[in-house]
C-alpha cells in the first residue's frame, strides 16, 4: 500500500522539545517518529515503528542465520530469581518491583539472565540438546537514574537479548564467536559504523565481554583506539599492563575531621577540586594495603557520583587476598548498588597527593568490610585521565579517545547463572556437566537513536535504505496536474516493490513539503512540480542533495 501522508498519524514541529539535547532526541520527535509518553517512556509513532521493527528484522534474520531460536519470555518476573543470583541487591534502584495481590514480589525484566537459565534447567537434559541459542525481541524496563537523549536511554525500551547454552568452555567460545560475527553483520547491514571494544562485565558477571561502540558525540561511553594495532576498549576496561608499583609509600595519613564517610565536600575540599569535578583516578587502600587502583565508576565519575560509592553502607573491596594474588589486576570493588567497579590499573600513577581517613580501624580486612559498616582507607591520588595520546597498553602507540554510544554488548558468562540455578546436563560420558552460557544484547530502540546520531545533517534524518520506513518519498508540489503525476508515480513505484511515501496533503505550500521530506529523511525523494504537465519529475538525493530533472518513466526506471 501507498501510505498517503494525508491519511498518516503525523504530525511534525518546527521546535525541538526545550529538554532536548542531542540530535536524535531533537529530531525523531520534530519529525514525528517518537512522541514522549512520561519521564524515559516513549510511543514509537507509524513512521518511528517502521523503523524500530526494521531494525528488530535485520537483528531477527542475522540471529536466524545463526541457528537462534526466537521466544518470548514475559516481562513481569519474579523477583526471588533476581535475589538467587544477587542481582536484585546488585541493580538496586535500577529495577521496577511490584507486587501481586498476593503479596509476591516481582520485577519488571531489566535482562533476562536467570529466566533464560531456568527455561533450559526446565527444557535441557542432555548434551545431546545443547548447544542452544535462544533470543527473544522484547521490552526490557530500568529505572534509569537520568532518563535523557530520548531513546537513547529510555527506562522501558526494546532489546534483542539472546543466550547460548554449552557443556564446555569451547562450545561457549564458538557461541561468542557467532555471536560477534552475527553484530558485525547487523550493525554493517543496518548501515551503523561501530567498534568492537573490550569492556567490563559489570553487573552482568561472567569473564569476557566486548562492547559494539557507535562513535557519537551523544555518545555516553568513552572509548579508546590505537591506531597502530587492534586494541580497543571502553576506558572503563582499559588495563595497563605495568603492574602497579609494588611498594607505593602511602605517605603520611592525614586524619580528616569527617564522620565516618568522607562527604563529597570534604573530598572536594581536600583534592582542591571543585564538587562537580570529574575524577579518573582512585586508590583504594585497606589497613595501608593498596587495594586497588580504579576508575571509580563507569564512565567518567563525577565526585558527587564518587560520594555515592564512599557510602559505608555500600562499598565493598576486593579483598587484601585477592589483591595479594594478581596486585597488578585487581579487579575493582563494589559500588553503591553492588555494580561492580571497574578500576584503572596505571603505572603512570604516582604516589599520593591525598589521604583521606573514613573509620579506618587497625587490623580491619576488607571481608570484614564487605560485611560491616565501617570502611576503609581512601587515598586519593592524582586526578589521572586517559587521554588522548597516552600510549597504547598492547603496543605504545598513541590512543585515540573518542565518544560513543553501547548499541551492543556481548558476555562469556561461563557458569555464574547455571552454578546458581544447577544447571546440569546428562554429559557424553553419562555424568552430569555443569552448562556454560553467554549472553548477547542489542538496544532495538537505541539503534535507532544511534543511526539518527551518525546519519543526519542540518536538514534533518537520513536514513540508510535498510532501516528507512519507506524507499521513495513523493511528493506533489499542489497543482492538479502534479497531484495527478505524483499519485501515478506513487503507485507505479509500489506496483514495482518499493516502499513509498506519498505527500499528497492539500493546504500544505510545497515549500513545507520539501522540508518535510528532509527532515523526515526517506533516502529518495521525487518531486511533481515545476514540469509536471510535462511529465517530467525530479528526484532527490536525500544524502548527497542531488537534483535532476527527467522523465517519469525515465525515473522509475531508475528506481525500480
Ligand atoms: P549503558 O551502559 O548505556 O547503561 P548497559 O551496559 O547497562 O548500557 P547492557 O546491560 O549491556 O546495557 O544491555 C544491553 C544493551 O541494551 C546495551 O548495549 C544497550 O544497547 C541497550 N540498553 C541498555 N540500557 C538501555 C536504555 N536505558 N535504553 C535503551 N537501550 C539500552
Ligand atoms: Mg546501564
Ligand atoms: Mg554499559
Ligand atoms: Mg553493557
Amino acid at each position: 500500500m501507498v501510505q498517503r501522508m494525508s491519511r498518516l498519524l503525523l504530525k511534525t514541529l518546527r521546535d525541538a522539545p526545550a529538554d532536548a539535547e542531542t540530535t536524535s532526541h531533537k529530531l525523531l520527535v520534530r519529525a514525528g517518529y517518537v512522541r514522549r509518553s512520561s519521564a524515559g517512556m516513549w510511543t514509537w509513532l507509524p513512521l518511528g515503528k517502521r523503523v524500530l521493527d526494521n531494525v528488530a528484522r535485520v537483528v531477527r534474520e542475522e540471529m536466524d542465520a545463526i541457528g537462534g531460536q526466537e521466544v518470548l519470555l514475559p516481562a513481569l518476573l519474579p523477583q526471588e530469581a533476581y535475589e538467587a543470583t544477587g542481582r536484585a541487591a546488585e541493580y538496586g534502584d535500577l529495577l521496577f518491583r511490584l507486587t501481586d495481590r498476593k503479596g509476591t514480589a516481582y520485577v519488571l525484566g531489566p535482562t533476562h539472565e536467570e529466566i533464560f537459565t531456568q527455561l533450559v534447567k526446565d527444557q535441557v537434559t542432555s548434551y545431546k540438546d545443547l548447544p542452544v541459542i535462544l533470543y527473544q525481541v522484547q521490552t526490557k524496563y530500568r529505572d534509569e537514574a537520568r532518563p535523557r537523549s530520548g531513546v537513547l536511554r529510555g527506562r522501558e525500551f526494546q532489546m534483542k537479548d539472546a543466550y547460548s547454552f554449552d557443556t564446555g568452555e569451547e562450545g561457549l567460545a564458538e557461541a561468542y564467536r557467532l555471536h560477534r560475527e552475527a553484530y558485525r553483520r547487523i550493525f554493517q547491514r543496518l548501515g551503523l559504523d561501530f567498534r568492537i571494544v573490550s569492556a567490563v562485565s559489570g553487573a552482568m558477571g561472567g569473564s569476557a565481554s566486548e562492547e559494539f561502540l557507535a562513535p557519537a558525540a551523544a555518545g555516553e561511553d568513552t572509548f579508546v583506539d590505537c591506531p597502530a594495532c587492534d586494541y580497543a576498549a571502553n576506558t572503563e576496561a582499559v588495563t595497563f599492563t605495568a603492574a602497579v608499583p609494588a611498594a607505593v609509600d602511602p605517605g603520611p595519613v592525614e586524619e580528616l575531621d569527617t564522620p565516618d564517610t568522607p562527604t563529597i565536600e570534604t573530598l572536594a575540599a581536600h583534592l582542591g577540586v571543585p564538587a562537580a569535578a570529574t575524577l579518573k583516578n582512585l586508590l583504594v587502600t585497606v589497613d595501608g594495603e593498596i587495594t586497588a587502583v580504579g576508575v571509580p565508576g563507569d564512565r567518567e565519575v563525577d565526585l558527587g557520583k564518587l560520594a555515592e560509592h564512599l557510602a559505608p553502607a555500600a562499598v565493598a573491596l576486593v579483598t587484601a587476598e585477592d589483591f595479594a594474588a594478581r596486585p597488578d589486576l585487581v579487579r575493582g570493588y563494589v559500588g553503591p548498588q553492588g555494580l561492580r567497579i571497574p578500576y584503572l590499573a596505571d603505572p603512570r600513577v604516582a604516589p599520593g597527593t591525598a589521604w583521606i581517613t573514613g573509620a579506618n580501624k587497625p587490623g580491619r580486612h576488607a571481608a570484614d568490610v564487605v560485611c560491616g559498616r565501617d570502611f576503609q582507607v581512601d587515598r586519593y591520588l592524582d586526578v589521572v585521565t586517559v587521554q588522548g595520546g597516552d600510549p597504547c597498553p598492547r603496543c605504545g602507540a598513541g590512543l585515540t579517545l573518542g565518544r560513543a554510544i553501547e548499541i551492543g554488548h556481548i558476555f562469556q558468562l561461563g557458569r555464574k547463572y547455571t552454578d546458581t540455578f544447577e544447571v546440569d546436563v546428562l554429559g557424553r560420558d553419562g555424568k552430569p556437566v555443569r552448562v556454560t552460557m553467554g549472553s548477547y544484547g542489542i538496544g532495538i530502540s537505541r539503534a535507532v537513536a544511534a543511526l539518527a546520531e551518525q546519519t543526519a545533517d542540518e536538514h534533518g534524518l537520513c536514513w540508510p535504505r535498510e532501516v528507512a520506513p519507506a524507499d521513495v518519498h513523493v511528493v506533489a508540489a499542489g497543482k492538479a496536474a502534479q497531484t495527478e503525476l505524483a499519485a501515478l508515480a506513487a503507485d507505479a513505484l509500489h506496483a514495482a516493490g518499493l516502499r513509498v511515501l506519498l505527500d499528497d496533503r492539500a493546504g500544505v505550500s510545497p515549500g513545507a513539503k520539501f522540508a518535510d521530506a528532509d527532515l523526515l529523511g526517506v533516502p529518495t525523494i521525487l518531486i511533481a512540480g515545476r514540469r509536471a504537465t510535462e511529465g517530467f519529475v525530479e528526484l532527490k538525493d536525500r544524502r548527497t542533495g542531488e537534483r535532476e530533472e527527467l522523465q517519469l518513466t525515465e525515473a522509475l526506471k531508475r528506481l525500480a
